[in-house]
């Protein structure tokens, strides 16, 4: 069954034809290019220090290829933007499942992050130069970006925390400051930053302190300390580097789309990112689910005399790990539509409720995965430990899941609290009217 023909119905009705047919090309060159080609990824990148110096030549062959195949930048969606190849996001969120079951398809084919967000940006909110300077080299695949925040110093998940100072002195600006978690710092070919600090640190409106600029990596004073490790993986080349600014210049063209505008730019960064990461993440809980069901169905590990399979508790987790991925890739579709009907502002609550349940629900089906394997589920023999590492990371990455709960929560009660109250009075009065027309005495109630 080919991944067009597995579109839930709900979704059909949004799915063009051609991207039908690119999403079959997109699994084929997944599943038969992609990930038989993860282990001379992992063999081509070797050891220590070579880890952070190397571009391993199978990623750069997988490139040429998805390129002649047509599977190159298919998340910029047709409607916000002209530089993509056509697509809604609703139909690259479901090319972006598939690309997620491999940790090459993403990279092979220009959809990987934070490059993608970042050439959001760029596209959104650069001015012409930037574009051309920044932006096209990205669109080719010929360079990569990180895009830097989260501080060591201050708690990340509230923005307004942040510190890095930009200073303007005549027509440059001065850096200075940490960074911390800036994922893709340590691949060699990361030429450009994406940097949120404060010029206006004093200014009474809290969400106009803040501005993006542009830097390219390895401008002096700069310092890349260390890459930090997730659950001990270095995840190189990619990595994520603990950085330094000090006394580092950029000249004022390096400012993206304005000073006490890094609010509105890391706000309007974040939306499609999100559902792309939640797509990946489907995808990822359907390569456990496709682990799990090969373990408990291999007739040389039996337990006491039969395949795990033939456990009743073994076939209830492959029911509830086919349910509970069936409805979390509903809700990211649902809310890829919402962002195509309108824009990614629109679609806050639906980006949110994926944001958070897409992560807390693969990370159930991996542990379901790792549990049938037994102790080879947590070695590097499946590739289930390394999903576990890495989608675990979603729940805080991008903001932690309290924090979108509870401007969710928030939303959804300050929306509907005035008119629920009202609803229910009048069905009380209601209710009280007929039982006294009908001869009764009215109900006592709250
Ligand atoms: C693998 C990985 C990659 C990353 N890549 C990048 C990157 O490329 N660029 C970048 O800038 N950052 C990146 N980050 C950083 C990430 O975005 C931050 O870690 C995140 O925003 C949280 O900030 P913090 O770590 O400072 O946590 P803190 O702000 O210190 O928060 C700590 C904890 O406090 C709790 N908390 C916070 N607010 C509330 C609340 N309102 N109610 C209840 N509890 C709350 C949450 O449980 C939270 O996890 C990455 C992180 C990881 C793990």
């Amino acid at each position: 069954m080919s991944a067009s023909t597995r579109i839930p119905p709900i979704a059909q009705p949004f799915v063009s034809d051609r991207a039908k047919k690119t999403l079959d090309l997109v699994e084929e060159f997944v599943e038969k290019e992609c990930v038989p080609a993860e282990a001379t990824f992992s063999a081509q990148l070797g050891e220590g220090e070579q880890r952070w110096n190397t571009t391993p030549v199978v990623i750069e062959q997988l490139k040429e290829k998805a390129k002649k195949l047509g599977l190159w930048n298919m998340f910029l969606s047709k409607s916000h933007f002209t530089q993509g190849a056509g697509y809604t996001n609703l139909e690259y969120g479901l090319m972006a499942e598939i690309l997620g079951k491999s940790k090459l398809g993403s990279e092979a084919t220009n959809n990987a992050a934070p490059d993608t967000g970042n050439m959001e940006v760029l596209a959104k909110y650069g001015n012409e130069a930037q574009k051309q300077e920044w932006l096209a080299p990205l669109l080719e695949g010929k360079i990569r970006s990180a895009f830097l925040m989260t501080e060591p110093d201050v708690a990340s998940s509230d923005a307004t925390n942040i510190e890095l100072n930009i200073r303007r002195e005549g027509n440059e600006y001065v850096l200075n400051g940490s960074k911390w978690w800036s994922s893709g710092a340590g691949d060699p070919r990361c030429k450009v930053y994406l940097v949120m600090g404060k010029t206006d640190p004093s200014n009474a409106d809290t969400y106009k302190q803040q501005s993006v600029v542009l830097v390219p990596a390895g401008l002096p004073g700069i310092t890349v300390h260390r890459m930090l490790n997730v659950y001990g993986y270095d995840d190189a080349p990619h990595g994520h580097g603990h950085i330094t600014f000090t006394n580092v210049r950029i000249p004022v063209s390096g400012m993206v789309l304005g000073e006490g505008r890094g609010f509105e730019i890391i706000q309007g960064r974040l939306g499609p990112g999100r559902i792309h990461h939640a797509m990946r993440t489907i995808g990822a809980a359907e390569k456990a689910l496709e682990w799990l069901i090969n373990r408990v169905n291999d007739d040389r590990k039996k337990t006491f005399g039969q395949p795990l399979s033939a456990h009743g508790v073994i076939l209830e987790w492959i029911a509830k790990s086919r349910i509970e991925v069936d409805a979390a890739r509903l809700i990211v579709l649902n809310a890829a539509i919402k962002i195509d009907q309108g824009d990614a502002k629109s679609a806050l609550k639906q980006i949110a409720q994926a944001k958070v349940l897409v992560p807390q629900t693969a990370l159930t089906i991996i542990d379901r995965a790792v549990q049938a394997y037994g102790a080879a589920g947590v070695c590097q023999d499946t590739p289930l430990a390394y999903l576990w590492a890495g989608i675990r990371t979603l729940r805080i990455a991008d903001g932690p899941d309290e924090v979108h709960l509870q401007q969710l929560g928030r939303r959804e009660n300050k929306s509907r609290r005035d008119a629920i109250a009202a609803k229910l009075k009048w069905q009380q009065q209601e209710s009280d009217r007929l039982l006294i027309a009908s001869g009764f005495k009215a109900k006592s109630h709250l």
